[in-house]
């Protein structure tokens, strides 16, 4: 084996599922992890942080974070915590230490040094909602630094899919059992349903993953997100897969068959369905309550969808849309549904490997408090990917992704680009690329 990497670590402790027991175990979850090229010292201390944990916990100034062999071991104040001999001591005196920070909707796009970007930028877990998990074979394979890759395959969508090239097309319930069940095979973390999927086909996509411990999320335009979460999906992509469950009935379906009839009609449609939509509508309000009720985790994508006065080709239109998509997120999280971290990759209002980073400075416009938008890209995004037992906090027992920016971000979340070092699996990264 190469002294480089580990292609695949499975984090798989599989008898239960063979078994086909419904409950959703978090050790179902694998993950392709490229190993750090440096070696982490065996004990590690950080030393005079201000530490934001991950959790709805206030940050803790002065505080000692000691690593060993590439997880957390202790955690408390400066003072209160002896460093051992022969630590590496690292005094962080002036940063803030946050969780390794977790995007949940990350896209590669034939892109293959971006997510060696984001992982230089704090970013150390992606999931790629929807692509064969041969598009990573080349990044698995880098000598690059990468962050934790969690994987869906290719989405399961129905017949004249938006993006063939990222699709299993399946017209039947056996064709998507067996899609579901090859992905899952191929090492899925996920499984993403795709818009032009049936609401019965939804069903079965859940029934199949739920059985092996496996969440779904969904990409909607066509079913409605009320039927879908009934259906069974564990998390929605986009604001914009609410859309047609806000609006009045006869709209809904005039936008449906718009994009039944063309996938490009979603592009300016869905700007101007935001635009006119009333969020404060009961309908609005029964769909919340149901997000609330089932766990129904919602990311956003915010940043892909900005558009501003004064943008090229920006109608008032699509600003007012997108306001009411930056209105419905942070009522969403007002009410209680969590809301999580998705950068979409690359955005129109960041450059390019700040697209997550973008999307946290908007989930605090959207009303997250720094502190809270922080929580949603580390240990809310956690538990939607079903690893918070071992990723999202800065706990005891938690493997060590770990990164230190200047300032504190729970003042300004713009502090989240000024990153100083990157931590993965217990190793430090070489200093951070801008
Ligand atoms: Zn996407």
């Amino acid at each position: 084996m190469s002294r480089r990497y580990l292609a695949f670590l499975l984090l798989l402790l599989c008898v239960p599922f063979a078994l086909g027991q419904q409950t959703a175990p978090q050790s179902a979850i694998q993950e392709f992890l490229v190993l750090p090229q440096q070696r982490p010292s065996a004990m590690l201390a950080i030393t005079g942080v201000n530490l934001i944990d991950g959790t709805s916990r206030a940050p803790r100034s002065d505080m000692t974070v000691l690593v060993l062999n590439g997880r957390i071991h202790t955690v408390g104040p400066s003072n209160a915590i002896a460093v051992p001999k022969g630590a590496e001591v690292f005094d962080a005196n002036g940063l803030t230490l946050l969780p390794g920070l977790m995007d949940s909707h990350f896209h590669l796009d034939s892109d293959g040094t971006l997510p060696a970007l984001f992982l230089s930028h704090g970013v150390t877990s992606v999931r790629d909602p929807g692509a064969w998990i041969e598009a990573y074979e080349k990044v698995r394979r880098s000598k690059e630094n990468q962050p934790r890759l969690f994987l869906a395959g290719p989405h399961i969508d129905g017949t004249m899919p938006a993006y063939p090239a990222d699709s299993a097309v399946v017209r039947d319930a056996k064709e998507t059992s067996l899609a579901v069940k090859r992905n899952l095979d191929d090492g899925a973390s996920v499984i993403k349903a795709y818009f032009r999927l049936p609401l019965a086909l939804i069903e079965e996509v859940a029934r199949v993953a739920h059985a092996r411990g496996i969440p779904v999320t969904a990409h909607l335009e066509i079913v409605d997100a009320d039927d879908a979460i009934r259906a069974g999906i564990d998390g929605l992509e986009h604001a914009t897969s609410v859309g047609t469950a806000l609006l009045p009935p006869r709209e809904a379906e005039a936008y449906r068959q718009a994009v039944l009839a063309d996938n490009a009609a979603r592009s300016v449609g869905r700007y101007r369905v935001w635009s006119q939509l009333d969020l404060k509508s009961e309908r609005a309000s029964r769909l919340l309550k149901l997000m609330a009720s089932r766990n129904v985790t919602l990311s956003p994508t915010l940043a892909v969808f900005e558009r501003r006065d004064g943008d090229k080709d920006a109608t008032g239109m699509h600003v007012q849309g997108f306001r009411q998509m930056v209105a419905f997120t942070g009522q969403a999280h007002r009410v209680g549904v969590r809301v999580v971290a998705g950068s979409h990759s690359s955005v129109p209002h960041a450059e390019r490997g700040w697209a997550y980073q973008r999307e946290m400075e908007l989930l605090v416009e959207a009303g997250l408090t720094p502190l809270q938008a922080i929580q949603a890209g580390t240990l809310d995004n956690a538990k939607f990917f079903r690893v918070a037992n071992r990723l999202g906090s800065i706990e005891a027992g938690k493997q060590a992704d770990l990164v230190l920016v200047e300032g504190d971000p729970s003042q300004n979340i713009l502090h989240l680009r000024r990153v100083k070092r990157v931590m993965i699996d217990g190793a430090w990264l070489a200093e951070a690329r801008k």
